[in-house]
Formats: structure tokens, sequence, C-alpha cells
């Protein structure tokens, strides 16, 4: 079918800025990408689309920044932990429930992402959203963005995609893979809540523990190693298939369930990962419209469910959603070398190692948990794109088939990419040499100065 089109006239963009490294994107991966590359001496922009850094975290509410950690998980360290640290020194994170981390509070660590910028030197620029990229050939030398003003062009010497949705890569002209619609991971549209009796509802859970092995019930299978199943987690299902019995919940939406975040002592119940819209496509505008309007809608049933079917809960009510709709999977880059479930699930070790990451799959009907201290590496050659020069990718993006990508998605793993990025990048400006060229073992040694466990 022919589109109708415009042509729009050629017009002149002012140069606004001209930086070192240009990190697009400040969720796990971006953030770390432009902490790690100024801290290894260069200059740094990091864009982002929207009023705060932290990407899912901030933006969507995802909290769990470490749930998978146990007493013989082997981690990478690095900024990722730094982030914890500072979340929990700044009062932004309290402990988890299932795990020996902390869970990061959405709001509270706006403020540690801006200071973690602040203090690093990095030039922040929000509230502008990348719409093309500045090519010279096939180099890739800034990018164009859009904002209250209009277009504005930034240029720089390398630029780090850290969009999750390798929109840069994808306008630049890189190879990129989109999972197909049906089979991409569900999206979900975050809410907190306020009201809950912590004290009764942590009675019900006590006196009904749930498990990993209960997240196998109705729509969903989840495989596991079985070493997983009769751990405890943080799960809500019951109330919400009361709540179909009793008409509440539509008989035919059967995909309300999951897991809460942190109750606090307030009445607040944060990171309520309950809705899950699957046929939703991050990529497309008018589907990203219709999956946060039904997304809302079915929060609503969900917190009406808590209501009436779960302890403590009788006086809920909303507190916020996420500012977006949080999604899991879109688009990735076909890499240099793309990560495998082979990777994931045999501790995967390779010579361009740029950090490691536990043996936690989360994603795809897979749970597997970092119990036993087994762990895979993450070669620097994932976030290479083909076919464009000066381009890194960081984050969720990174190259990988889908039980890769239901580890590498993960934010700790999104961290140590970005962190592994940014020290690449600068590190190749440093030495002039291309980012295809650039010398592994120097990144190597930068990324261990910076406290990242590489072997
Ligand atoms: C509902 C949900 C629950 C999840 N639960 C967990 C969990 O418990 N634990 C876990 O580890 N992971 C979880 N994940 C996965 C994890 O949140 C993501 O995979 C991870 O945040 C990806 O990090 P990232 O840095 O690649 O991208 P993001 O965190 O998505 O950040 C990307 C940033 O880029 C910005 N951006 C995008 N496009 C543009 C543009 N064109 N111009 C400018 N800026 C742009 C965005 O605004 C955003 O700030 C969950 C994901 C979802 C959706």
């Amino acid at each position: 079918m022919s589109v109708k089109t415009i042509t729009e006239p050629a017009r002149d963009i002012p140069v606004v800025h001209e930086t070192d490294v240009l990190v697009v994107g400040s969720g796990p991966g971006g953030l770390a990408a432009a902490l790690a590359a100024a801290r290894a001496g260069v200059e740094v922009t990091l864009l982002e689309r929207f009023g705060c850094f932290g990407g899912n975290i901030t933006t969507v509410g995802v909290e769990g920044f470490a749930w998978y950690r146990h007493e013989a998980t082997v981690e990478a360290g690095g900024i990722g932990w730094e982030f914890e640290e500072r979340a929990k020194a700044m009062g932004a994170a309290v402990p988890e429930s299932q795990s020996l981390s902390y869970e990061l509070d959405s709001e509270g660590f706006k403020l540690v992402a801006d200071r973690l910028v602040e203090e690093a030197g990095i030039h922040p620029m929000l509230h502008r959203q990348f719409v093309a990229p500045i090519m010279e050939g096939d180099a890739i030398c800034g990018v164009i963005v859009e904002s209250k003003v209009g277009r504005e062009a930034i240029l720089a010497k390398r630029v780090i995609d850290a969009t999750g949705d390798a929109d840069i890569a994808h306008r630049a002209g890189a190879a990129t893979i989109k999972t197909p619609v049906e089979e991409m991971q569900a999206a979900s549209v975050m809410f907190h809540v306020a009201g809950v009796d912590k004290t009764a509802f942590m009675e019900g859970v006590k006196s009904d523990p749930q498990t990993y092995a209960d997240w196998s019930s109705g729509e969903w299978q989840v495989e596991t190693d079985g070493k997983e199943d009769a751990m405890f987690s943080p799960f809500l299902r019951k109330p919400f298939e009361m709540a179909q019995a009793a008409g509440v919940i539509p008989a035919e939406l059967n995909t309300i369930g999951g897991t809460w975040g942190a109750v606090h002592d307030s009445g607040e119940m944060t990171y309520m990962n309950l809705v899950h819209l699957g046929g939703c496509d991050g990529t497309d505008p008018d589907s990203l419209t219709q999956y946060e309007i039904e997304g809302r809608r079915q929060a609503m049933l969900a917190i009406e469910a808590l209501r009436r079917f779960t302890p403590g809960c009788d006086g809920v009510r909303l507190r916020n959603f996420g500012m977006t709709i949080g999604i899991r999977d879109t688009r990735k880059i076909d890499a240099v070398y793309n990560m495998t479930e082979d990777d994931a699930r045999h501790q995967g070790r390779f010579e361009d190692t740029i950090g490691i990451y536990p043996e936690f799959i989360d994603g795809y009907g897979v749970l597997i948990l970092p119990t036993t201290g087994r762990y895979m590496q993450v070669p620097y050659r994932s976030m290479l794109p083909k076919g464009v020069r000066n381009l890194l990718v960081a984050g969720r993006a990174i190259g990988g088939d889908k039980i890769a990508h239901a580890a590498t998605r993960n934010m700790a793993c999104c961290a140590v990419a970005g962190q592994g990025a940014g020290v690449a990048a600068a590190l190749s400006i440093k030495s002039g040499r291309d980012l295809d060229a650039v010398d592994l073992n120097a990144v190597q040694s930068t990324l261990a100065d910076q406290g990242v466990r590489i072997h």
C-alpha cells in the first residue's frame, strides 16, 4: 500500500554542541557508559528524551536491579554495583524481598543519577529526542535531535546508542534484528500503590508464601533448573484468579499476575509488575498509544482485585503509573558477535570480555537464578554493529539470540555492557584507533582499574 507523503524543504540546523563521546539514552546501559567514558578521561555528553536520567529504573519504575543475588552469586562489580551503593547511601534503596540485593527507589534514583552525572563532569542534555544520525560515509559523526526549540545538531567523535531500541544503529543503516511482534516479550504498564497495611500484608505473605514454581500456572509455563522451584518469590496470582471468579476481572483477561516490589512502612507498595501486554510493538507509536491506555485499564482492575482479595490491601489506591509503558524487547543489533543461548546457559568465555554476568536468565519462559556461582563473560564484539563506524551499542539492544537477551537485558548486565562501551569509546579516541581496532588489553585493564571483574 502506498503511503501519502510530503517533501520537507532542506534547512540549516544549528550545531549546538560538540563532544568526544555522545551517549544517547540514560538507562543502566547509557548511564554506565557515560560515567565510564568520563572517568576514562574524555569529554562526555549524555542525551535523554525525558526529564530524568535512569531509563527504565526512573521512567518505568523498574526497581529490582539485582534481585538475582544469592550467597554464591559472582558478579562484575563496577558501576552497576555503584548504582546500588550510592542509592543506599542516599536513602534511595531498601532491602529487596527475595535476594541479598537492594531495591532501588525509582524516584530517589533520579537524584542518584543527577549526582553521579554531575560528579563525573558529564554534560547533561535532557528533553532532547534523537531523530536522525549525521553520517560521513559509513561513519557516524553526530546526531540530530528534536526538542522545544526544533531541530538541533550535536557532533561527536564516538556515539554510544543506549536507546534500548537500537534507534541510532537502525537509522544509521547498521544491521538490526527485530523480534517478531507475536514473539516479543510482553510490555508492562507499571504502577505503585499507597494505603497498604504493611503488617497485615506481610502476615498474608508469610501465611501463604509463594515460590518460583508458582510462576507456572494458568497461562504461563516457566522452565527453571529445578533449584529455583522451592525458593520464595514475591509473587501474586491468587487475588487475580479470585477476582476473575468473582467477575471483577473479565474471565478472558488471564494475564494479570506477577511480582510486587517493596512494601514500605508508609503504606506504599512499589514496582507492581502485574500487567502483561502481549502484542505491543515498542517501536510503533500507534501500538504504544494503544497499550499505554489498555495497560492503565488493566492496572486499575489489578488494584481492585488487590483491594478485595489480598490481606492488608483493602485501603489501597493508585499512587502513580510509570512515566511510560515498560518495553522489554524490540530491536537488537546484528553485532559482530551475537551472543547465544549456549553462552548464557553454559558460561560463555571470550577473549574480548569486558565484564562478567551471573547465570541469570529471565525471559521467554525461562527462569534460572545464579545460586551456584556460575557466570558468563560479555564480549566486546556484541556491542559492535556491522556497517557503521564510530558507533557502539550498549544496554538491552546488544547482539544476541532470545535466551541470551533474557540474560543481557537485565539492568545489571546492561550496566556491564555500558561500562565496557564507555571505556572502549574513550580509549579509541585517545589512541586514534577505530572502535573495531581498539586495544582490548588496554580496555580490559582500564575496566579492571574501574573495579570491573573481567574474567
Ligand atoms: C516492566 C519491566 C520490568 C523489568 N524488570 C526487570 C527487573 O526486575 N530486573 C532487571 O534487571 N531488569 C528488568 N527489566 C529489564 C530492564 O529494565 C531493561 O532491559 C533495561 O532497563 C534496559 O536498559 P537500557 O539501558 O538498555 O535501556 P532503558 O533502561 O530502556 O533506557 C533507554 C533510555 O533511552 C532513552 N531513549 C530512547 N530512545 C531515545 C531517543 N530516540 N532519544 C533520546 N533518548 C531516548 C529512554 O528515554 C531511556 O531513558 C524490566 C523491564 C520492564 C519493561
